[in-house]
């Protein structure tokens, strides 16, 4: 797969144009894609300003470009892909996922994360971690050199220790916005006189991060990665580590990572979801998507929104929010980046 020097896109440029009619809240099918990433659903567009605007667009710019170019090395696979794009989005505060993860009701960083193969069916996943640098190569880790699936807490530190992963003290995820918003929610508590309900838009944003990528093959994969919600209680997992709720990868089908309030993703089982509409029914990736996240989803109060790539190539987003930080990258290394309609 070649990857010549290409543009980068903000908006309905090169790639064709957004939103067919009757599709509200969701990208029209791109072909030829190798790779697509997002950044969880954000702000409400008038919250946004022009250099948060510039930064999110430039993390994501970067993340398809790492990814891309560990997917273009001899002998690797679409998990290179989605672990290298996902490491860069862990590792740039403006994400909710690594450093910049939001802070529990007790003022913690508690760290979620998983990755799948659509050729295996392997996955990996590690819940409710504090200290472990890139928590997508400790899913990884679980996947590839355990026999288990997902590992929590203590044991999955210990494990990725062994496993020679890079491990940091808890006080390198604090970022100052994410812990004004975790302030701001014991403030509002502390006059009301009662514990605040984890509403996905009370604080500033969401912005757990996900990739999923392809080779020419039409191998896919799947990851997420996530702080998980402002103000959750000590303990609380969210959909991001769960396989068939935040992420799952099937080759033939497609590669989905979700994000948006994860107790929904759980029981809805969002992308299993996708996946098994496209298999069994037949449906288009879109016609899957905009049917679990625009339709069951929504209908039931449960906000969000999720990329989806299949094993051709085709990409496609549904969002039932106003915002998606997305972008994704084609064979000839074309790059577009959207936060919003565009
Ligand atoms: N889905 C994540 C969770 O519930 C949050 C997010 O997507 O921002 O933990």
């Amino acid at each position: 797969m070649s990857l010549a020097s290409g543009g980068v896109t903000s908006g309905s440029g090169a790639m064709g144009a957004d939103k067919p009619p009757g599709n509200p809240g969701s990208d029209l099918i791109m072909e030829d894609v190798i790779l697509g990433v997002h950044g969880g659903t954000g702000l409400d567009k008038k919250d946004m300003t022009p250099e948060l605007d510039k930064k999110l667009r430039a993390g994501l710019k970067a993340a398809l470009e790492a990814g891309a170019k560990r997917l273009t090395e001899a002998g690797s696979t679409p998990l290179d892909g989605v672990e290298a794009a996902i490491r860069v989005l862990e590792d740039d505060p403006h994400f909710n996922a690594g450093r910049g993860a939001v802070f529990t009701h007790e003022g913690r960083n508690e760290l979620d994360a998983s990755i799948m193969e659509g050729t295996t069916k392997k996955a990996g996943a590690v819940a409710g971690v504090t200290v472990i640098k890139n928590p997508i190569s400790a899913a990884r880790a679980v996947m590839a050199k355990s026999k288990h699936v997902m590992m929590i807490g203590r044991g999955a530190e210990v494990f990725s220790t062994q496993q020679g992963l890079e491990i940091v003290d808890p006080a390198y995820f604090w970022t100052e916005g994410r812990w004004k918003d975790i302030q701001r929610v014991w403030e509002e508590e502390k006059a009301k006189g009662k514990r605040a309900d984890i509403e996905p838009k009370s604080s500033t944003y969401f912005g757990t991060v996900g990739a999923v990528a392809r080779n020419e093959k039409g191998q896919i994969a799947a990851g997420t990665s996530t702080g998980g919600m402002t103000n959750k209680m000590f303990g609380r997992v969210g959909d991001s580590p769960i396989i068939g709720a935040g992420t799952y990868a099937e080759d033939g089908a497609a590669a989905v990572s979700c994000t948006g309030h994860g107790e929904y993703f759980i029981r809805y089982g969002v992308s299993k979801e996708i996946v098994s509409l496209v298999k069994y029914k037949g449906l288009s990736i879109q016609e899957a998507a905009q049917e679990v996240i625009n339709r069951q989803l929504k209908d039931a109060g449960g906000e969000g929104a999720a990329i989806v790539l299949n094993s051709k190539g085709q990409w496609t987003t549904s969002r039932n929010t106003e915002g998606l930080y997305r972008g994704w990258i084609n064979s000839k290394g074309e790059i577009t980046v959207r936060l919003y309609e565009e």
